[in-house]
């Protein structure tokens, strides 16, 4: 399984899937996707990312990059602020048809009837309680609380049943792909040709602009030989 990442690392040089590097070393094996790949959709396989089978829906996914954690200081100077910082540095970056698999869309039915079955238990739960409890009694504010809890609880993973969030992807800080951690080898298997040809380009296009800096640069010098000072 491993020899599958490794191969497909070697053919890239721009990292496809990153192995033990940075942040991602603690969670195992990250593949990133060239966001040329997901935006036109263009040579991505057919193939769900996490679960490896082959897709049979496909969404519109706007995937966005985590926010930076010292953007979080910024909270002591305001929400507003925060709020305003993190959607500057945010990169986004959208997928017109992300493929998914029955195995996603299970993860999404499932995340959404918890959802909605804790708000709904919380809304009974207050009416009912409210209509029992005896007027002024001290543990009211305590299950106020907790019906408030259960209420926020049902809403994370009503927002959770996104398509968006069962994709778990991310974009990358540079905002040159997207990354998923923990993506099913097949995926990455069926991805490989996809990321050389992605890899190709990214090198064709950094030694284009190397020749032109290189000709630049002779140009300025073949000048200042021409015309000594
Ligand atoms: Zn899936």
């Amino acid at each position: 399984m491993m020899q599958t990442y490794e191969c497909v690392v070697s053919t890239g040089h721009n990292a496809w899937v990153h192995i033990g590097t940075g942040a991602t070393a603690r969670f195992g094996v990250t593949v990133a996707i060239p966001a040329p790949l997901v935006a036109t959709g263009q040579a991505m396989p057919d193939v769900c990312v996490l679960h490896g089978r082959p897709a049979d829906r496909h969404k519109r996914v706007i995937f966005r990059s985590k926010t930076p954690a010292w953007t979080y200081v910024l909270i002591l100077g305001g929400v507003i602020l925060f709020a305003i910082v993190a959607a500057v540095l945010q990169k986004r970056i959208k997928s017109p048809a992300w493929p998914f698999c029955p195995a996603c869309a299970a993860v999404r039915r499932r995340r959404l009837l918890i959802g909605v079955g804790l708000v709904v238990l919380g809304v009974v739960a207050v009416v009912v309680v409210a209509g029992v409890m005896p007027q002024g009694a001290s543990y009211g504010p305590l299950l106020v609380l907790a019906f408030v809890l259960l209420l926020l609880v049902g809403l994370v993973f009503i927002a959770r049943a996104s398509w968006a969030s069962v994709a778990s992807g991310f974009a990358s800080r540079n905002g040159m792909a997207v990354e998923v951690p923990h993506p099913d080898p097949a995926f990455v298997q069926a991805a490989a040709p996809a990321l050389q040809w992605a890899a190709q380009q990214q090198a064709a296009q950094q030694q284009a602009s190397t020749q032109w800096a290189a000709q630049q640069q002779a140009t300025r010098q073949r000048g200042g030989q021409q015309f000594p000072r």
